[in-house]
């Protein structure tokens, strides 16, 4: 199939301008900043993971950049636009963290993906034929693509996160903003979304992944940053990290509990929580 999921970035990377470009950032909640200070770039291509424990102010990062809390100070271009003129979200591809999809609205795989389209659909709302090879495309992607026509909350907790990635993919972003894709999925599952997440670095999609889990990634994954304490602690390339890595992460900061509780299904409305004994559970250390 000739339709890819990359945007027009992608396309001519050498030489281009951040993608994401922050300048002595701070962002926070009602007027209290969370993390300060922040200047940093993502290039084209790059593929970042974003590290730090619980509490450090990751999300509050990622949600910075997009907007989504209160900037307290500093700089926000997105594509060499200050972000306060930037309206093509569409390149911005964003899976929160946490998203429990709803159990209340019944809805298929395809129609939760086809909701990442609407940004790159005509006024008139109508699909295309493209839309509609996008949005299988993206299903594919994922490892999804028998899946389009069943319930979304019959779905593992995996494959759930797997169809919130399709449905970014589905607006063909050009940066894919990922705040926890692998918290509470067990291995096997982190496998196959790190298979997903290398195809797509090899089609040159640009990547912010939040993570405990680095070593999932470790194949794909170009530049570290570590939030620790509401600033970047460290921002650089892998090889760097992992030669400083006693000294950038701190012993206790090497023992990550996922802050939210669930094996693969407890984000599902409805579903039994696990026992300790149920075999999807991954083990915590
Ligand atoms: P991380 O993603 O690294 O676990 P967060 O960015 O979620 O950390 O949180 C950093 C700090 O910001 C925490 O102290 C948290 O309580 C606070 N915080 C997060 N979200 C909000 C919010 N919506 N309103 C107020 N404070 C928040
Ligand atoms: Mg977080």
């Amino acid at each position: 199939m000739l339709v890819s999921t990359v945007g027009a970035a992608a396309a001519d990377q050498a030489g281009a301008q951040p993608i994401i470009s922050l300048r002595t950032a701070t962002f926070g909640y009602d007027e209290r900043p969370v993390i300060s200070d922040v200047t940093l770039d993502v290039s084209p291509g790059e593929v970042v993971v974003v590290l730090g424990p619980n509490g450090s102010g990751k999300s509050t990062l990622v949600k910075g950049l997009l907007g989504l809390n209160d900037q307290l100070s500093g700089e926000v271009d997105l594509f060499g636009v200050p972000r306060a003129r930037f309206r093509d979200h569409a390149r911005m591809g964003y899976v929160p963290q946490r998203h429990t999809l709803s159990g209340s609205v019944r809805a298929t795989v395809e129609e939760i993906v086809a909701t990442g389209r609407l940004v790159r659909q005509s006024w008139l709302g109508r699909q295309s034929a493209t839309d509609r090879q996008v949005i299988a495309r993206a299903l594919e992607v994922v490892g999804l693509g028998d899946r389009a026509g069943i319930d979304v909350s019959t779905l593992s907790g995996g494959q759930q996160r797997r169809v919130l990635i399709a449905r970014a993919l589905a607006s063909q972003p050009d940066v894919l903003l990922m705040d926890e894709p692998t918290a509470g999925v067990d291995t096997a599952s982190q496998h196959v979304l790190a298979e997903v997440l290398a195809r797509l670095a090899a089609q040159g999609v640009t990547m912010l992944i939040v993570t405990h889990e680095m070593e999932a990634f470790s194949d794909l994954v170009t530049r570290v940053i570590v939030v620790d304490g509401g600033i970047i602690a460290f921002d650089g390339p892998t090889a760097t990290f992992v030669e400083r890595r006693v000294d950038v992460l701190h012993e206790h900061h090497t023992h990550h509990h996922d802050d939210e509780p669930h094996d693969d299904r407890s984000s599902l409305p409805g579903a039994p929580r696990s026992g300790p004994l149920d075999p999807g559970r991954r083990p915590r250390d």
